[in-house]
């Protein structure tokens, strides 16, 4: 059957034709595929995927032939006399095609499939006849909606034909990278061209012997970074770009402060910044510096290597587009706004911080010829859970393509199931801006999930809704419980039920179903286990988080592509470690085994911030203080971010009164407290308690024995002190606060304590 064939992209020159071309006849192989034979890695690839994915299709094993280039026409000639289809691949094609390709931007990964007279040419630059190729088979009803069998679609098929065509496309961006595994899916999907390089630390040897290129922080030479005017720097980073590029490497080159702080606070550094201010590093921005510092290492290189590129990350506090210094067109730029809003788009109205961030991408599109995207689509510190950022996507990208942006390089997880199809519809996107999204969408669910498409589409579009219509907006898993309230989760779940009633579970539509309800149903646990802590019951706070492991552990152990990334940099084992799964263990072993629960601060918290840093000059920490403007603040909000402090820096107090039950009298009592971001300073009736280890959004404890007076009402106070921005956004206290009583000889005993602080703040 003949078809017109739709095509994506803007070069093309016919789309449609009433005749077709056979590869496989009723379960007979009709076409041979031809590539040169001395064929380059893509052309190999593009032979192999046709040949593998038709016989996935067809059950029918396709021959490979390598010819001599020159021998291509005679080829197509003596195969068509055999009744047979050529399928010229690559270099072979390339005469054939060479006008239509012309036409193009000649971009890496552009590619030319012409299917006329009889048979079919895929020629292309660089990968471009493996995306022919796919092309070919996406015509074909053939998806890779994810990596792995599961997330692939090939249809049964006993005659395969591909329409008369000529279809030509290249990507709307020339750099197309997701920074995760499955190399192979991400080919499949087109993503390719270049790699933006590392581009953290300068070029150079260690400086070890030489203290003074270091950074003066506080009178002192530190190693975290660089004196940058020191000339002397200057000379020992060009020397070593000089004898990297004669060991052949370059042209484009990383270079950059360290990752973190520490800038160099010399009278000569500072005269070369620009007397900007960064307002999320909240420190001075140093972008000038080292535009200036750069431009002098591009100068020093002019004669002998004049071809030299810098590529660095837009990050930090030099994030800002330089106000001084004309950075050198051979500057390339990453933007890696890591702690700026990471769920909403560009353009979305309840994100004000992403009008920020679209203006950083303007401006700075206007600075550098060569722009890049460094940046996030993963929802950071989170263990796994539903993340479906669509809206975000089809926002962003096509305005980065009108802002210059040359290529993407984003970070990522392979937490495919919980992410489903955002990755799909992300690398749509970089191959092609213009991309109809709903149509991808429709096309997905029909594909993916067959009889249970219809609630599996709205599933995906309701949890993508609730990202782009929640307001919170730092990104990490303190915001489950609101990017998707309970009402979100009640239609997510009569969706998901619905979809799993459509779809059988032993077939391949309900296997689909069941791994991403899996993923929602670790959402649900999760967020019942913050609940259950929140109220106190530690108890059935463990049992939620029982409930987490076993689900995380079936969808990290599905094979051969785990749904939940597993091993050493497993989100779920690594991010439950750091920041979710020490509180329940630890407040659960605070009220089993002989220990005993004296009570549970509430959820809400008296609360009053103190920027300039009076409240213990003044005494907010004294018992008989009882008036004063305090605000209410919520534990089980997470923390200050989520409850209007989203830009607060510095010192707050938090204040309530707890009844201890007389029965506790001579009993040895512990304060202890599931987190706080990111240090604190506790009194009980007035009576210090200690500082908290430093350890930020870690539990401690402190001993409340000689302070607490059973009987009596007990005035908490605590001052938390949060100073240094990081990227999960959080802030002041961040889980809940509880008293007990250990049994007899287990004072102090229990786990995974850590020494308490001295200094605060
Ligand atoms: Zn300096």
């Amino acid at each position: 059957m003949a078809r017109g064939i739709v095509v994506l992209g803007w070069f093309v020159f016919a789309t449609s034709s009433a005749a077709a071309v056979p590869l496989v006849e009723q379960g007979r192989p009709v076409a041979v595929v031809a590539i040169a034979s001395e064929a380059d890695e893509h052309e190999e690839l593009a032979a192999r995927e046709l040949i593998d994915h038709v016989e996935g299709m067809s059950g029918v094993k396709l021959e490979l032939t390598r010819i001599e280039i020159a021998a291509a026409a005679k080829f197509v000639q003596q195969t068509r006399r055999n009744q047979q289809t050529p399928v010229m691949i690559g270099r072979l094609a390339q005469t054939r095609l060479a006008s239509a390709l012309r036409n193009t931007s000649g971009v890496g990964g552009t590619f030319a499939l012409q299917v006329a007279d009889g048979a079919v040419f895929v020629a292309g630059v660089a990968e471009g006849p493996a995306y022919g190729v796919a092309e070919l088979l996406e015509q074909q009803g053939v998806r890779w909606f994810m990596p792995g069998p599961l997330g692939t679609v090939i249809p049964a098929k006993t005659s395969i034909e591909v329409a008369e065509q000529l279809t030509v496309q290249s990507p709307s961006f020339p750099s197309r990278r997701f920074q995760m595994p499955h190399p192979e899916w991400q080919s499949r999907v087109r993503c390719g061209g270049p790699t933006f390089p590392g581009a953290h630390g300068l070029k150079g040897p260690a400086f070890k012997t030489q203290p003074e290129l270091f950074a003066l922080i506080d009178g002192q030479r530190s190693p975290r970074q660089h004196c940058l005017s020191n000339p002397r720097l200057l000379e020992v980073v060009v020397a070593e770009i000089k004898k990297q590029r004669a060991q052949g490497r370059g042209p484009i080159l990383g270079m950059g402060p360290n990752d973190g702080g520490g800038f160099c606070e010399c009278d000569g550094c500072r005269q070369l910044d620009g007397g900007d201010f960064d307002p999320f590093s909240f420190e001075p921005s140093v972008t000038d510096r080292y535009i200036w510092f750069f431009n002098r290492v591009l100068d020093q290189l002019a004669d002998d290597w004049p071809d030299t590129k810098i590529a660095f990350y837009i990050y930090h506090a030099y994030m800002r587009p330089p106000v001084r210094w004309t950075p050198n067109p051979k500057i390339l730029g990453a933007l890696a706004p890591i702690s700026l809003d990471r769920v909403h788009g560009f353009s979305n109205p309840i994100a004000p911080e992403k009008s920020y961030v679209r203006w950083l991408y303007q401006e700075w599109g206007k600075l550098l010829p060569e722009l890049y995207d460094r940046g996030y689509w993963s929802n950071l510190a989170c263990p796994g859970f539903p993340f479906i950022n669509i809206a975000r996507l089809r926002d962003e990208i096509p305005a980065c393509h009108a802002f210059g942006v040359k290529g993407w390089r984003v970070e990522t997880f392979p937490n495919y199931a919980s992410m489903l199809p955002a990755n799909y519809v992300a690398a749509r996107l970089m191959w092609d801006h213009t991309a109809d999204v709903d149509a991808i969408l429709t096309d997905f669910s029909e594909r993916f999930f067959g009889p249970a498409q219809k609630p599996m589409l709205a599933y995906v579009r309701l949890m993508d809704a609730a990202l782009r219509d929640s307001p919170n907006c730092t990104g990490s898993a303190w915001d489950m419980p609101y990017f998707y309230p309970a009402t979100v989760r009640q239609q997510a779940r009569t969706l998901l039920d619905e979809a799993a009633r459509l779809a059988p579970s032993d077939g391949i539509y309900g296997e689909r179903v069941g791994v991403v309800a899996a993923t929602f149903e670790l959402l649900e646990a999760f967020i019942a286990m913050l609940d259950r802590r929140t109220a106190g019951d530690f108890v059935a706070a463990k049992a939620e988080l029982d409930k987490l492991d076993t689900i995380a552990e079936r969808l990290m152990g599905y094979a051969p592509v785990p749904m939940l990334s597993a091993g050493r940099f497993s989100t779920y084992v690594n991010y439950m470690k750091r920041f979710f799964r020490p509180c329940t263990e630890q407040g659960y072993a605070r009220v089993t085994g002989g220990n005993r629960l004296v009570v549970v601060a509430r959820d809400e918290w008296q609360f009053l911030i103190d920027p300039p840093r009076v409240g213990e000059s003044i005494g907010l920490w004294r018992p008989e203080v009882t008036g004063g403007q305090w605000q209410t603040l919520k534990t089980s909000s997470s923390s200050w971010s989520n409850q209007g402090l989203r830009y607060y820096k510095g010192v707050a107090w938090y204040r309530q009164t707890l009844d201890v039950p007389v029965e506790f009298q001579g009993r040895r009592l512990f304060l202890w407290c599931g987190g706080v971001d990111e240090k604190a300073k506790i009194w009980c009736n007035g009576r210090v308690l200690g500082v908290s280890p430093g350890a930020a959004i870690y539990p401690f404890e402190m001993d409340a024995t000689e302070a607490v007076k059973p009987g009596e009402p007990n005035v908490i106070v605590m001052a938390v002190m949060n100073d240094v921005v990081n990227e999960l956004g959080t802030g002041g206290l961040v889980a809940p606060m509880l008293l007990y009583a250990p049994a007899a000889g287990k004072e102090a005993k229990l786990e995974n304590l850590r020494p308490l602080g001295e200094t605060f703040p």
